[in-house]
């Protein structure tokens, strides 16, 4: 993430604290991970501070928000075209970069322009294969 951009976001000590968090994290953190991470450092900071500043963060395309998980909204500081392995027992979320020579035949394409695509594998993540 280049925290140096002109259209740059205002940068409190909060928001610095959180885009520290994510930079470079691969883990495709939720907001409540997020959280308890720059908590331990900003004990005042709230819940909705870093919620609020995370929306934003998407909103300028610093992050991306993945819906994978069910349950919780999951944080992806890599806004580089890129594919993802999923655990479906732990919620592991994985980078796979590498190019798929995916296409839409003409047929199915309902006069779209096709611009990319995301592929999701899931699988048991060998944390989980070993736990069995
Ligand atoms: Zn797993
Ligand atoms: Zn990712």
């Amino acid at each position: 993430m280049d925290t140096k951009k002109k259209d740059s976001i205002k940068l409190t000590p909060q928001r610095i604290a959180i885009i520290e968090c994510l930079e470079g994290n691969t883990s495709h953190p939720s907001a409540a991970e997020i959280y308890s991470v720059v908590s331990e450092k900003y004990p005042t900071m709230s819940f909705a501070t870093v919620y609020n500043t995370l929306q934003t963060l998407r909103e300028k395309g610093r992050v991306i928000e993945l819906s994978i998980d069910s349950g919780k909204m999951r944080f992806d500081p890599n806004t580089k075209p890129h594919h993802h392995l999923i655990c479906v027992q732990c919620k592991n979320i994985t980078d796979v970069h590498r190019k798929f020579a995916l296409n839409l035949p003409e047929g199915e394409r309902c006069d779209y322009e096709i611009i990319g695509n995301h592929v999701d594998f899931y699988g048991i993540c060998p944390g989980c294969k070993k736990k069995k």
